[in-house]
């Protein structure tokens, strides 16, 4: 069997029939949808000379037996947020079964070829993501906090994760399914509107921006809104919103796709009648440098205190969640280079906003790299998700080369 990316594009459209509604995709993990598109996944390779295991934290791997026990990883999750798109996760797991079929054709491979659909990357219903990959790359510290998780119909996520035979008390003995592997590689849709912009059809990833999430807290006095003369207040929204603004020049100035974003503030008392008295401000920046994450933090900080002063306020920072920048393997950002460039013409190397299954592989020192194909409109976690069948096909092709090449290289 050729490679044939046409029939990605098909089975993915059949996917979403089997899956989705007229709201969109449905394949919440941990739920039957779910379960529906694994089993059909497993259908879809028969008649390819791959064993199948689920491991214990419900990652479905498919192995294509090589002459050496290396193995080459290709990485994508089936699982999708409710409404979601027909693209997001299931175009890895789909391109890696078209890669899988063409290198059985050709007979053993010099290396291991594993397919692997992770699972609940999404967090969709315990609003905990990545969970079958930091299992396996053995990231998971959180097995305290997973216990007590309970969805919004009160069902609590071990009894969850138990009704498809996985037991949280082990799922980090995963790790052992990471033990050979040589490389991961991990197509995706970009979810964002660069590729678009260039009027690119793929990229190459060179990484998972770093965090910093804070809470902000701003206090002042309340006070009634009719008697307070405009000098004698001390307004807590006064500082949020000066800092909601200041941030766009923090990351202007610092570029190289640097992002912060202000997400919320709740007022108290919250009145039409009363200034403002405490102000609780979300803050969340992103970029791929660790120095500059530093800097950017520092730099909101110091602008902080300047409009504490200024308003005559207290400000006072709490962090919420933070994660380091994630960068891939260099050779392997090489190869991808080289096979996007095969056959599309044109590379473009660009960092990654949203975090992926390929962060934790990397994390677990696995060498990486990702692809990414355009999104239309930048749209993403919606039934509106889209990426002209076309360029799925050139992504399909990119991820084959890239496979094969990631296969002869010495190094892997
Ligand atoms: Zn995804």
């Amino acid at each position: 069997m050729p490679l044939d990316p046409a029939r990605t594009v098909a089975e993915l459209r059949e996917l979403q029939e089997l899956t989705g509604d007229e709201n969109g995709a449905q394949r919440v993990a941990w739920t039957d949808t779910w379960a529906t598109a694994r089993d059909w996944l497993r259908g879809k390779l028969e008649g390819v000379p791959v064993t199948e295991e689920v491991d214990e934290a419900g990652n479905q791997w498919f192995t294509l037996a090589g002459a050496s026990d290396r193995a080459l990883l290709i990485g994508g999750h089936i699982d999708s947020v409710p409404n979601g798109g027909w693209l997001d996760g299931c175009l890895n797991v789909l391109a890696g079964v078209e890669v899988l079929r063409r290198i059985a054709e050709e007979g053993t491979p010099s290396k291991t070829v594993r397919l692997v659909n992770w699972a609940d990357e999404e967090g969709a219903r315990f609003g905990r993501s990545l969970f079958g990959s930091s299992a396996a790359a053995g990231s998971m510290r959180d097995q305290d906090e997973l216990r007590q998780l309970v969805d919004r119909d009160g069902v609590s996520l071990p009894d969850a994760l138990a009704a498809h035979g996985v037991d949280l008390d082990r799922a980090t003995d995963a790790r052992a399914q990471l033990e050979n592997a040589a490389a991961y590689l991990e197509l995706h849709i970009e979810q964002g509107p660069v590729l678009e912009s260039l009027d690119l059809p793929l990229g190459v990833v060179l990484g998972t921006f770093g965090v910093e999430r804070h809470r902000i807290t701003w206090t002042g006095q309340a006070a009634h809104a009719g008697s307070t003369p405009m000098d004698k207040r001390r307004d807590a929204l006064a500082g949020a919103a000066k800092l909601a603004l200041d941030i766009r020049r923090i990351a202007t100035e610092t570029g190289e796709g640097a992002v912060c974003t202000s997400g919320g503030v709740v007022c108290r008392p919250g009145i039409v009648t009363s200034v403002v008295e405490t102000a609780e401000q979300l803050l969340d920046q992103r970029h791929l440098d660790p120095a500059k994450l530093a800097a950017m933090l520092a730099e909101a900080k110091r602008a902080a205190e300047t409009f504490a002063a200024e308003e005559r306020i207290d400000v006072a920072w709490e962090r919420i969640w933070n994660i380091e920048p994630i960068l891939f393997d260099e050779g392997l950002i090489e190869l991808a280079d080289e096979a996007v460039t095969e056959v599309s013409g044109t590379s473009h190397r660009l960092p990654s906003g949203p975090l992926h299954d390929a962060a934790e592989v990397a994390r677990a020192g696995i060498p990486t790299v990702m692809l990414f194909v355009q999104s239309l409109r930048g749209l993403s976690h919606t039934k509106l998700e889209d990426t002209k069948p076309e360029h799925l096909e050139l992504a399909v092709r990119a991820l084959d080369r890239l496979a094969d090449e990631t296969l002869a290289a010495a190094a892997v």
